[in-house]
């Protein structure tokens, strides 16, 4: 299977049955983040415990892409520490961008969201719930620069 069948597989996949949809109540970090390009919205809620995320959520509405790219977010940091969390937003930013650098092979799942970018439009749906997820753990950054 190539890299944009797998692509389309795990968009319709994940957009169809979001994985960790929902509110998490009471949550230790949240955000917001709005795509206003694509009218994409979406909420992030973080349980983060030892510096380590616990359990994370999200709600909202949008389209396919940024739907699918927070359910494959949310199950690529749950468990993991806030440093690796950190890495992983780098690398996915890369990876979108084209940077060559970005080692696709151990994204595993997530690296069939490069597949995006032969939708340059849809690259900041692709982006958003990374950028919400960034400004949940240090703030400070809007979710729509990129
Ligand atoms: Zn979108």
């Amino acid at each position: 299977m190539n890299l944009g069948d797998l692509y389309r597989e795990l968009i319709v996949d994940h957009n169809r049955s979001p994985r960790n949809f929902g509110r998490l109540d009471p949550a230790s970090h949240e955000a917001e983040g709005f795509n206003p390009l694509c009218g994409d919205k979406l909420h992030l809620y973080l349980d983060v415990t030892d510096d380590r995320i616990a359990d994370i959520r999200f709600e909202g509405s949008g389209c396919a892409i940024s739907t699918a790219s927070a359910s494959l977010m949310t199950d690529a940091v749950r468990g993991k520490t806030t440093a690796e969390a950190d890495a992983l937003f780098a690398r996915m930013r890369a990876l979108l961008k084209g940077d060559d650098t970005a080692d696709s092979e151990s994204l595993g799942k997530l690296a069939a969201l490069g597949g995006v970018r032969a939708f340059p439009s849809r690259i900041k749906c692709a982006n958003l719930c990374w950028h919400a997820l960034h400004e949940a753990l240090h703030g400070g950054i809007t979710t729509t620069t990129e």
